[in-house]
């Protein structure tokens, strides 16, 4: 994960790189947001940054600096296969008394992937045919983060703990951890990540650096839904087809929105791509409000694991050319092509 992949967070992105370029990173930081909005897609991007052997430096464009994304650490974080990096989320009872997030690590691997880290806990425990209220973070878990914060790292350089949804940790859970927030080891950073609603109990708030998203990013997208549906879905049609001439028609309408607009809209379709995924692969529930019932029905079928990586990519490309200010007809044209290839795949 990118920084440029992450929508209506620079200014705090541009904060926090800074600080990290500074050398200044504090250990343990409470990261809060909805996942909508992109929380947990700054913690791992986050990471990523801090570990990448070639940081990107920019002179213009709205992001200061990003991962280089291309490095052997970059790599090992964004397939979220770097020995160091370790994850602690809530799990539901399986029976065993030893049961933790150990046991489900790669199903939230998968989840993290497939979701590009926007699902939410909610997502999460539907994915799992979990109920959520049995869910939580539990000494067990405890006992594993202080066991993989012992080791020493396996790279050599930092070794990165995310806690996701740390509001879900019980009292005797979070009283273990609380001396490893107090006694920091060299090169660790402890990332706990919460919606903005939920609180973590005060003794370890009081020992966490926070880090608020900017909100309503989620909110805004709702209200688009209505605006950029009929949009969508006359250019998903298209992209079966692949008609030159009507497909161009589109890309005109779509590139003659003014920028802001088209960023908008990319995040929207890729916000109807990740429920339309999480329909066919977990049967959530989505709306992509054609007004078509069939159409409702039958498209997100379309979207499945063969496919929603390389539909998130060609998303998140076509995003970061239009923040760079490339000439918008030419990226809409890209991503028509990419996205029909890839729906092809499903
Ligand atoms: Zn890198």
């Amino acid at each position: 994960m990118r920084f440029q992949d992450i929508v209506g967070q620079d200014e705090l992105i541009n904060h926090l790189t800074e600080i990290i370029d500074d050398g200044r990173v504090s250990h343990a930081q409470h990261i809060v947001g909805d996942e909508r909005d992109g929380s947990m897609q700054v913690a791992w991007a986050y990471l990523q940054y801090l570990c990448c052997e070639h940081r990107v430096h920019y002179h213009e464009g709205p992001l200061r600096a990003d991962s280089c994304g291309e490095c052997p650490s970059c790599r090992k974080i964004a397939t979220l296969q770097h020995p160091d990096l370790h994850f602690v989320f809530p799990n539901p009872p399986n029976g065993s008394p030893t049961v933790s997030s150990a046991d489900y690590m790669g199903e939230f691997r998968k989840f993290l992937l497939d979701t590009q880290a926007k699902g939410t806990l909610d997502d999460f425990n539907k994915m799992l045919s979990v109920d959520v209220k049995t869910s939580m973070i539990r000494s067990t878990d405890s006992a594993h983060i202080i066991d993989v914060l012992s080791m020493k790292p396996y790279e050599g350089g930092w070794r990165m703990l995310v806690i996701w949804n740390a509001f879900k940790m019980g009292t005797e859970a979070a009283n273990e951890l609380l001396k490893t927030l107090e006694e920091p080891m060299p090169k660790t950073i402890i990332l706990l990540v919460d919606n903005y609603d939920k609180k973590i109990l005060p003794t370890i708030a009081s020992r966490v650096q926070t880090i608020r998203l900017r909100e309503g990013q989620h909110d805004d997208a709702q209200q688009n839904a209505a605006e950029f549906a009929p949009m969508l879905v006359s250019w998903l049609r298209l992209l079966f087809k692949l008609k030159m001439k009507d497909l161009s028609a589109q890309v005109d309408k779509m590139s003659s929105m003014d920028r802001e607009q088209q960023k908008t809209y990319l995040n929207y379709v890729s916000d109807v791509m990740r429920q339309c995924y999480l329909q066919s692969a977990a049967g959530l529930p989505c709306r992509i409000g054609s007004g078509d019932e069939k159409f409702d029905a039958m498209f997100p079928t379309m979207v499945t694991e063969n496919n929603i990586e390389l539909i998130n990519n060609a998303l998140n490309d076509a995003l970061f050319a239009i923040e760079r200010n490339a000439y918008s007809k030419l990226a809409f044209m890209e991503l028509s092509f990419r996205m029909s290839k890839a729906l092809k795949k499903r």
